[in-house]
């Protein structure tokens, strides 16, 4: 008897943190698989910022999104986006509430960390012809190297004239690779500290080595190369000024593990987020408050420029809200700023067990416990850190509790460990109460991020939730 009462007060005080898989219904169990499938296809197609940008434009276009240039005047339940300079985009559903009485935002970023080609990248060194190359964001460089790597650019000409190229993506295209060391010359490097393995001079993409037939010039290989993009692109040596190239990992997204519960693929920080940010307001009809789906560049350099959540763009975008539902006046922004809250949706840190002594196992957030809620980041004494106030916090669990979207409480790893920030004080800093919610991702800013499929649906499910709340 006694254990009985035991087992039951147990359920009822402790929060048990069980595994999302754990007591599912069959037919969640069909949409959580099916929602992977149509992700895996989205991040395939949408490796870059632009892509992201143009896809998800795409998709709301077909879900009878138009473009705010397009309407005069808005009402509740119309649907509008802005892409800013093509690599960025905001995407409302208009709420039955006047704009000026605050907006539901859920935001996510769009870029992840990668490979640029410098401005003047191309040489040739003994016969083989190389691009130098500048990383993107965080990466640990060594995870970088002897891996198929595909090449996504924008080439704008002086005249305007803007020369897209995506190359290494599909099964019979050619692809490219920065070439690490044999271990058998590798004495010297393998002495060398790991963060210093691949340094960044030595992140060179490997492009050609076949020579230009005509042997009395200097620099064949690199001159073969030049013709090559010159009768494919129009480009010149020159052009490269005005370009931007990006290298990422070619290697397709897919399931992983014999029972197929997780997804392993490049750029899902924070692409996983992007997706269920997407596809919740695609959900959303006429919300109670206007639903704002934010996909914005540049976070994993710290925000800044003008398509990055430091840059007075979303003030733009909802300015027009305000003017377009005649809801504008002196302070209107600010007066919607501060009764608005936001998700910053980005992916947390999960649990891996190759190197358990890094995490506190209690406060980590470990795959298949659902969406993530974190309270705070930062480092050292949570320093830098946006600071959700515990009020928002129990708001979230209510709207989550509702939708019956399983969550758990997170924290990046062990105190004094490192730490990071996210946009959520680009929102802070607007005023507007902000708090983070993501999908744990575990081998973060590595060219194979891993997720688990549970927890990208109930991201998807409690971010519709939210928009609707
Ligand atoms: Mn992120
Ligand atoms: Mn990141």
């Amino acid at each position: 008897m006694e254990e009985q009462e035991g087992k039951y007060l147990k359920e009822k005080l402790f929060n048990i943190k069980r595994n999302g898989w754990d007591r599912i219904k069959e037919e969640e169990k069909e949409a959580i698989y099916k929602y992977a499938n149509e992700y895996i296809y989205y991040i395939n197609k949408s490796k870059t910022e632009k892509e992201i940008a143009e896809n998800s434009k795409e998709i709301l276009i077909k879900n009878g999104f138009c473009d705010l240039a397009e309407k005069e005047e808005l009402h509740p339940g119309d649907k509008v986006f802005f892409v800013n300079k093509r690599r960025s985009l905001f995407a409302a559903v208009i709420g039955e509430e006047n704009v000026d009485s605050g907006l539901n935002v859920i935001a996510a970023h769009s870029d992840s960390p990668r490979i640029d080609l410098k401005q003047n990248p191309l040489y040739e060194d003994d016969d083989l012809a190389l691009f130098k190359t500048h990383y993107y964001g965080g990466i640990k460089k060594y995870q970088w190297t002897n891996i198929p790597l595909s090449m996504h650019g924008l080439v704008v000409k002086p005249d305007g004239e803007r020369i897209n190229i995506n190359i290494g993506e599909n099964e019979e295209d050619t692809v490219f690779t920065i070439s690490d060391l044999l271990p058998h010359l590798a004495g010297e490097q393998l002495e060398r500290k790991l963060k210093d393995g691949i340094q960044g001079e030595e992140l060179n993409v490997l492009v050609g080595s076949i020579p230009y037939s005509d042997e009395t010039v200097t620099e064949r290989v690199k001159l073969n190369i030049l013709k090559l993009l010159n009768e494919k692109y129009g480009l010149t040596e020159i052009d490269f000024t005005s370009s931007e190239i990006e290298f990422v990992p070619a290697m397709k997204a897919r399931s992983l593990g014999l029972d197929a519960s997780m997804v392993g693929g490049y750029g899902q920080d924070d692409k996983a987020c992007c997706y269920a940010a997407l596809r919740g307001i695609l959900n959303v009809f006429i919300p109670r408050r206007t639903a704002i789906c934010v996909l914005i560049d540049k976070e994993e350099v710290g925000f800044n420029g003008t398509t990055g959540m430091n840059s007075r763009l979303f003030d733009t975008f909802v300015s027009e809200l305000l003017n377009k539902t005649g809801n504008n006046y002196p302070n209107a922004l600010e007066r919607t700023f501060s009764k608005s809250v936001v998700i910053s949706a980005d992916v947390d840190a999960a649990y891996n067990p190759n190197f358990a002594q890094t995490y506190e196992k209690n406060n980590v957030a470990k795959l298949n416990k659902g969406v993530t809620i974190v309270k705070y980041g930062g480092v050292r004494g949570k320093s830098g850190a946006s600071e959700a106030p515990c009020e928002l916090v129990a708001n979230l669990r209510n709207i989550y509790d509702k939708a019956g979207v399983k969550y758990q409480s997170s924290e990046l790893g062990k105190v004094d460990k490192g730490g990071g920030g996210t946009i959520s004080l680009c929102f802070a800093n607007r005023g507007m109460d902000v708090i983070d919610s993501g999908i744990p991702v575990m081998g973060m800013h590595s060219p194979f991020e891993i997720t688990s499929k549970y927890d990208l649906y109930q991201a998807y499910k409690g971010y519709e939730a939210f928009y609707k709340s």
